[in-house]
């Protein structure tokens, strides 16, 4: 399959007058015309829902297809066992695509981005954020809040933007234990610390750090999923009644993480506290039925869980969150 083509919503707007113009004058001139183009995959990069009083806006960074997934995921498997269960679900075994879904919620009174896309450095495949926020109608001077579930490349690498912080009017927020673990290191120890040195350590004299159910705004939460990162956090978000995680990394493949969760993968850190988390709390989410947003989760990246035998099933939102 070939590289996903992102059109933005402007763009397509625009083709979308085009063509209406076009239908139109064929009508007043009765003229034949030539077969229409191939335009290619179409795909939008945002999709926006209602939690209660709040609006949520998933923004794709980027798709990405990638080789040899027992790489990444269930690394503890035979390829016989990841074969079968990829079939069972309709994936090939030999190839997958990896998806970054940054998540911007409206509250009504703040704009609070939850992590950035792998950032300028990752482009054109990647590092489609900003664009992707400007197709939901926000700037990058509206988001009053940035919130960082762990420091992970693919997270932090848009908070600059030509060597200035790429949201200037906002403030920050991370996990304290996610903060003292990355910044307790030599800058120079690894590629997490040697962009956290450039795209974090600057910003954190404007950085709150939060602990296990502290608060970003009334109606967010922090909860900690610890595992995937030594600090990696998740976001309930509460509203009207409502109940929406933001599950970050929490589980990273729709079939391999949910439907195993005890499936190592290459990211997670630490690989039997993050089985043990991603079961926690995928229970949760199972048996009170919450939907959640899971950032490396098929665009747009929101959906259910089920369980399935010992493991779970991902349910994709239809339209239960645009009612
Ligand atoms: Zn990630």
């Amino acid at each position: 399959m070939g590289e996903l083509k992102i059109e933005l919503t402007r763009r397509s707007a625009l083709f979308g007058a085009a063509g209406a113009a076009a239908a139109a004058g064929l009508a007043a001139t009765g003229v034949a015309h030539a077969a229409a183009e191939k335009q290619g995959a179409l795909f939008q990069p945002v999709s926006r829902y209602g939690v209660g009083d709040m609006e949520l806006t998933t923004l794709l960074d980027g798709a990405v297809p990638v080789g040899d997934p027992q790489k990444t995921f269930g690394m503890n498997v035979d390829a016989d066992t990841f074969g079968e269960a990829s079939e069972n679900n309709f994936i090939p075994a030999d190839n997958f695509k990896a998806f970054f879904t940054p998540t911007v919620i409206n509250t009504g009174n703040e704009l609070v981005l939850f992590d950035t896309g792998v950032g300028e450095g990752g482009r054109p495949a990647r590092g489609n954020m900003r664009a992707a926020l400007e197709s939901a109608g926000y700037t990058p001077d509206q988001v009053d809040i940035v919130v960082l579930t762990h420091m992970h490349p693919d997270h932090i690498g848009g908070l600059m933007e030509g060597g200035a912080p790429a949201f200037p009017n906002a403030r920050y927020v991370t996990g304290q234990a996610e903060f003292d673990f990355w910044s307790g290191m030599d800058p120079e120890a690894n590629g997490v610390t040697q962009l956290m040195a450039k795209n974090v350590t600057p910003l954190a004299d404007n950085m709150t750090f939060l602990g296990d159910g502290d608060s970003v705004v009334p109606g967010i939460t922090a909860m900690q999923a610890f595992g995937h990162t030594p600090g990696h956090m998740t976001y309930m978000i509460e509203s009207g009644g409502q109940q929406l995680l933001l599950a970050a990394d929490l589980a990273n493949h729709y079939v391999w993480s949910l439907g195993y969760p005890d499936w190592e993968v290459r990211f997670d850190m630490d690989k039997e506290a993050a089985a043990l988390t991603r079961r926690r709390v995928l229970n949760m989410l199972a048996s009170e039925k919450i939907p959640f947003v899971g950032y490396h989760m098929p665009f747009p990246a929101v959906g259910f869980v089920e369980t399935d035998g010992d493991g779970f099933k991902y349910v994709a939102e239809s339209y239960q969150l645009s009612l």
